[in-house]
């Protein structure tokens, strides 16, 4: 089994309960419902089995609820496909359509206030390039740079430009229900440009389950986002760096180093990291993945990703479970090499984290049994917790001993799921030393195959409710 984490994303390929536990049995640690696709039933019976198929197999399956945002469109085109030509002019309209040539409608309020001459405009996937031309009160005149066809309701991106600020719409909100109401893990934002988003929907999030509130991950796909990557970072619980979108706002020879740039940003900040999209993009029609894509996830390993997302491969491909098991023997493969890079017991380029706010006491401790672990060969780093803090500061670090984490909130144990080589276990809350101790050595005798006689390594804030990463002991199964 890999350290890094799997989210498979579940589309009619996979959406009944047959291929959704082949999916899990794969290696899928995580799920994940695309809320741009399917209905609310679809949406509730794949959160529902999520949970029953845990159940039945006795490990938690982390879900996550992406929701929509605020992704633009263009509206009805009148043919419902029509073919641009380089050099040509279209007039970007405000409304839904259905429109005639060279009328795109989009209805999106207020754009042609983000608009000025030389503006670039992508659609579809970003191959079809325009160019603006002049705007006034009703219209844009675009020239075609690119052309190709384009169709009704395809995705329209005006690349660098200032978007209005998010909020989560109607349907929006109508999913974020449905998601809480079925006890999803996480909620993922589209489209976030700032830490505001975040904040926002954290209170929306909270007003409908102010117990259990999902955690709440970014999705940095716009340019604005990235800027804002600190606040963002300290707002969410998590991001992801979602290349599809990303991939239009930003040049594409940029990519690689954005994604590094990302994933450092989280490890700094000790908050799960996801890259998605197109990982094996053509295992969706073939069994085997090409050479890039083999090569492109063992860099995102090496990149300190703490977890890889698959979406159409799981979602509509011809073989999801194929799909998991490469991505799975890639990463499990690549990780060994991040030991290599390091001190030998661990991803040891402090280099990336200096500066970072989580550079003090706790960092230190954190640090401390990481090396310790390695020092003395312990066969396990067991981390009890309340919040996660002292697992997500471990786990930063890549530790190469198996890290189980022992949570006393179940919510905890879920947020975990998205986290860099974590097992966790539930232990009862406000439990003393000695009875951790305890819990320790039987967890690590179930969950880590130990025996009498090894040792690990436990490090906690102690006691476990609201204390920092204090405490560094030894425990001997
Ligand atoms: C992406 O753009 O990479 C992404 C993950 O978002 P979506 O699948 O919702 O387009």
């Amino acid at each position: 089994m890999p350290r890094t984490r799997i989210l498979a994303t579940v589309g009619p390929a996979t959406m009944s309960e047959e291929r959704l536990k082949a999916l899990v049995e794969a290696g899928a640690n995580a799920l994940r419902v695309n809320f741009s696709h399917g209905d609310e039933d679809q949406h509730r019976t794949i959160l529902q089995r999520a949970r029953k198929i845990g159940e039945e197999l006795g490990r938690p399956v982390t879900t996550v609820a992406d929701l929509q945002g605020p992704k633009y469109r263009i509206g009805a085109l009148e043919p419902e496909l029509r073919t641009l030509l380089p050099g040509e002019t279209v007039e970007l309209k405000g409304g839904a359509g259905p429109s005639e040539a060279p009328v795109i409608p989009v209805p999106v309020d207020g754009f042609l206030r983000i608009l000025h001459q030389g503006q670039q405009v992508l659609v579809g996937d970003g191959a079809i390039e325009l160019r603006v031309e002049s705007v006034d009160a009703t219209s844009a005149r675009a020239r075609v740079v690119h052309g190709g066809h384009i169709s009704s309701h395809q995705g329209i991106y005006f690349p660098g430009a200032p978007f209005p600020k998010l909020s989560l719409g109607p349907k929006d909100l109508h999913d974020l229900r449905v998601a809480v109401e079925e006890g999803v893990d996480w909620v993922a934002l589209s489209f976030v440009a700032s830490a505001a988003d975040l904040r926002a929907a954290r209170a929306q999030v909270a007003a409908l389950q102010p117990d259990r509130a999902p955690f709440l991950l970014a999705k940095i796909e716009r340019a604005e986002a990235l800027r804002n990557q600190v606040g963002i970072l300290e707002s969410a619980d998590g991001i992801m760096v979602a290349r599809g979108d990303l991939g239009i706002e930003v040049p594409l020879a940029h990519l690689a180093l954005v994604q590094k740039e990302l994933v450092t940003a989280a490890r700094r900040a000790a908050k799960p990291c996801i890259v998605a999209t197109q990982m094996l993009l053509s295992m969706v029609s073939s069994p085997r993945p090409t050479r890039a894509e083999a090569t492109d996830v063992a860099n995102a390993v090496l990149d300190g990703a703490d977890c890889l997302m698959l979406s159409e491969e799981t979602a509509v491909g011809q073989f999801p479970e194929e799909s998991v098991r490469y991505l799975a023997s890639i990463a499990e493969a690549t990780e060994p090499a991040l030991w290599g890079a390091g001190s030998g017991t661990f991803l040891g380029n402090e280099g990336d984290l200096v500066g970072s706010e989580l550079q003090g006491e706790e960092g230190a401790v954190a640090e401390a049994a990481v090396r310790l672990a390695g020092r003395i060969g312990a066969k396990g780093i067991v981390v009890p917790t309340h919040s996660g803090r002292t697992a997500r500061l471990v786990a930063r670090l890549r530790p190469k001993a198996p890290l189980l984490v022992l949570s006393s909130q179940p919510s905890t144990s879920a947020s975990l799921g998205l986290l860099w080589g974590v097992r966790a276990r539930n232990v009862p809350s406000r439990l003393p030393l000695d009875s951790l101790r305890d819990a320790a050595r039987t967890a690590c005798i179930e969950a880590l195959q130990l025996s009498r006689g090894d040792r690990v390594v436990l490090t906690a804030g102690y006691p476990l409710e609201g204390r920092p990463t204090n405490l560094l002991t030894v425990v001997e199964i």
